[in-house]
């Protein structure tokens, strides 16, 4: 059932206020030249200036914040960072993004360098107000047109937390905080102290204190002194004494000056040197100096964690080596196809979810390796096949998908989802259909990344590891030519391990994980099962999904090119960390599938004997969730391990909340969630004590 557009906000208003979001209502008027200008129905102003929106967000936020200068000046794989409360309908960024584009095509040096656009926004305008508000501004600019199509592309569902959206080609990484801009400022945090990140330019548009009052308060100034440093700079359209006084109570100092068109007064600010030192040194704000920048990491581990790992700090100009005992994939990423589909939470625990933050990011993640892997001719990473949940298992029931934007969550009619699976028989009623869902394939996204120049892989078993001031040794064995092992050394200025259940062997400081085994199991469908066999992934209490095999599948799997598949996973032997076949197994994942869908036993006769399947082991933490981070003592050797079953939805938010930290810079966790991955969190390191104690009892 789809929900209308009304209904879909009323339960929203209904449910918890904090951390639910509710849409702009966009209001449109018409100005004195006749033109159709959007209002925000909530705080009833205008979006932007009715003169010329464009030129003065050029002029109120760029020029006052000198962007042209200061960007032109960047030295390189500098990243500059603009805080923006107000996301609105985009324009600023648009301004800011059309203006770094100028300066990176006239000045080579930007190349690798960053630009960082954070933004928060507490009643996001719709994708389709947005479309509408932005189609003259593309008429009119036909050079932000691109710009524009880019934005509505990528555009999240309009759920709270961070949406990481990444515009590879220009080096730019725009996250949208969907919230309160106090919350999403409180959010913004490092726990790595010692590389504190730090805002560099301020665009205040959250409409002024005149029509919301209750944003400019107190607790939004001292945000931006804790998160400034001196020569931070800041501008707003508003002269309001609210804000004056705010930001020089924390340490700003400021200038009025005219808005270029309106001749209206506008308001310029700066840190002062003396607000930053009067700050205690350990809070100082020190993103990586650039003579301390990593020029090469090494990420031991050639999994989804250790290949999304690489990706990301690859794609920040460092030159990493993956080294592996094994080949890459080798382990329980390696199965043929992996379901992206996340276990759903209510919308108002969203915020703080990894699984569904992570969903999102992947999928447009992936969706951009697929242009990639287009270009090159070669297998789609994404297969936006769309996903029917038949609700067996789950956290959530349809009254509360009813709290998700369709685009994220939907519950679809009867008709359609017998229509979309092909079941005949099964009561669909109760369905959770999450349309931007799919199959990733592990071969395809390994090749993808593997090809960045930035990155190469070497295989090599990892026998000892030296973090010394300025480096950190690895030794190696590696088999020569003669069969007999020989040793290697490498040197890198960070290490990541990424080994899974093995990372605990590579350093004891990882906590030792549960081992998970699960078993997978595919077979080729004859033609005539093929029609009656569900035609898109299903979850029940199992899941499956039909695939047809790919160039680079044989490599891991026995997949035939060009042939339908049929998959089924998985078993949950807890405890397990054996990797053989076993036939039970596929018939334990028979066996669900038959149990919900009894009409499906017609289709597939019990005879497994013929079916293939691949065995992995998958890490979990005590606690679910997966160590991401430094270690404890440690400046330069990271984790990131303990996926469990969900590394292709997880790995890639938290890699790049890896990279961020160990590059100075903001990431797109909270830092209640980083604190919440830690390594070496408190709660999991008792947990393990006590569990060793009891064992040794
Ligand atoms: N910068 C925007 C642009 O380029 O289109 C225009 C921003 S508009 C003037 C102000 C925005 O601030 C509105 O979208 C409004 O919903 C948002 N806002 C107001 N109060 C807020 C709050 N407490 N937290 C986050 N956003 C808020």
């Amino acid at each position: 059932m789809p929900k209308p557009a009304s209904m879909a906000i009323n339960t929203i208003k209904s449910t918890t206020p904090a951390h639910v979001i509710s849409p702009a209502n966009i209001e449109w008027q018409t100005d004195d030249a006749g033109n159709e200008v959007p209002v925000s129905g909530e705080f009833g102003d205008a979006y932007f200036s009715q003169a010329d929106g464009l030129a003065e967000s050029h002029h109120v936020f760029l020029a006052h914040n000198q962007l042209p200068t200061r960007l032109a000046n960047l030295i390189p794989k500098q990243c500059f960072t603009i805080y923006e409360l107000g996301f609105g309908t985009g324009l600023n960024l648009l301004a800011t993004w059309q203006l770094w584009r100028q300066l990176r095509l006239t000045h080579p040096h930007l190349a690798s360098a960053r630009l960082h656009f954070i933004t928060t926004e507490k009643h996001p305008v719709l994708l389709n107000d947005l479309a509408k508000i932005l189609a003259p501004l593309g008429q009119r600019t036909p050079e932000l047109a691109l710009l524009i199509e880019q934005l509505l592309t990528s555009y999240p569902p309009l759920i709270a937390g961070c949406h990481r959206l990444d515009f590879i080609e220009d080096n730019l990484t725009l996250d949208i905080w969907l919230g309160d801009a106090s919350d999403s400022l409180a959010s913004l945090d490092s726990a790595v102290a010692t590389q504190r990140p730090y805002i560099n330019a301020w665009f205040l548009d959250g409409f002024a204190p005149s029509c919301n009052e209750i944003l400019w308060t107190e607790r939004i100034f001292s945000h931006m002194q804790r998160l400034s440093r001196a020569g931070t700079t800041a501008a707003t359209y508003s002269c309001a004494g609210i804000i004056k006084r705010g930001l020089q109570s924390q340490g700003f100092v400021i200038k009025k000056s005219k808005v270029l068109v309106s001749k209206r007064e506008m308001l310029t600010a700066v840190m002062s040197e003396m607000s930053s030192l009067d700050k205690p040194i350990s809070t100082l704000s020190n993103k990586v100096p650039l003579s301390n920048y990593p020029n090469n990491a090494v990420v031991i581990g050639a999994g989804v964690a250790g290949l999304l790992t690489a990706w990301s700090l690859a794609n920040r100009g460092i030159s990493v080596t993956v080294l592996d005992k094994d080949a890459p994939l080798a382990g329980a990423s390696g199965n043929p196809r992996a379901l992206l589909a996340p276990n759903m939470t209510p919308i108002h625990h969203v915020y703080e979810h990894l699984h569904s933050i992570g969903y999102l990011y992947s999928g447009r993640l992936y969706r951009y390796f697929n242009q990639q892997a287009a270009i090159q001719k070669s297998p789609l990473i994404l297969e936006q096949t769309g996903t029917l949940d038949l609700l067996v298992k789950t956290n959530i029931g349809t009254e509360q998908i009813l709290d998700y934007p369709d685009a994220m969550a939907t519950t679809i009619s009867t008709e359609k989802a017998q229509d979309i699976s092909g079941l005949k028989d099964k009561d669909l009623a109760h369905n959770l259909y999450l349309p931007q869902s799919g199959l990733v394939n592990p071969q395809a996204l390994k090749t993808v990344i593997l090809a960045h120049p930035n990155i190469t892989y070497q295989q090599l078993n990892i026998i000892n590891i030296k973090e010394t001031e300025g480096n950190v040794i690895l030794t190696g064995s590696k088999e020569d030519k003669n069969a007999s092992q020989a040793s290697l050394t490498i040197t890198a200025d960070h290490v990541v391990i990424c080994a899974a259940y093995e990372s605990h062997q590579l350093d004891k400081r990882i906590v030792k994980c549960r081992t998970i085994r699960g078993q997978l199991s595919w077979f080729t469908p004859t033609a005539q099962q093929l029609t009656k066999l569900p035609k898109l992934p299903l979850k029940y209490s199992g899941y499956c999904a039909p695939f047809i095999g790919q160039s680079g599948d044989a490599e891991l799997n026995h997949i035939s090119e060009n042939q339908p598949h049929f998959l089924l996973g998985a078993s949950f032997i807890d405890g397990d960390a054996n990797i053989d076949i076993r036939s039970e197994e596929n018939q334990q994942n028979y066996d669900k599938l038959i149990e919900d869908m009894p009409e499906l036993s017609s289709v597939l006769p019990n005879d497994i004997s013929t079916w293939h399947a691949r065995a992995g082991i998958r890490t979990q933490t005590m606690d679910y969730h997966p160590l991401v981070g430094l270690l404890a003592q440690s400046q330069r050797l990271w984790t990131m391990s303990a996926m469990g079953a969900k590394g292709y939805a997880i790995a890639p938010i938290c890699a790049e909340a890896l990279a961020d930290m160990m590059l100075g810079c903001f990431t797109p966790l909270s830092a209640a969630m980083l604190a919440r991955l830690s390594p070496n969190r408190a709660r999991l390191h008792k947990v393990h004590k006590h569990k060793t104690r009891q064992s040794l009892i």
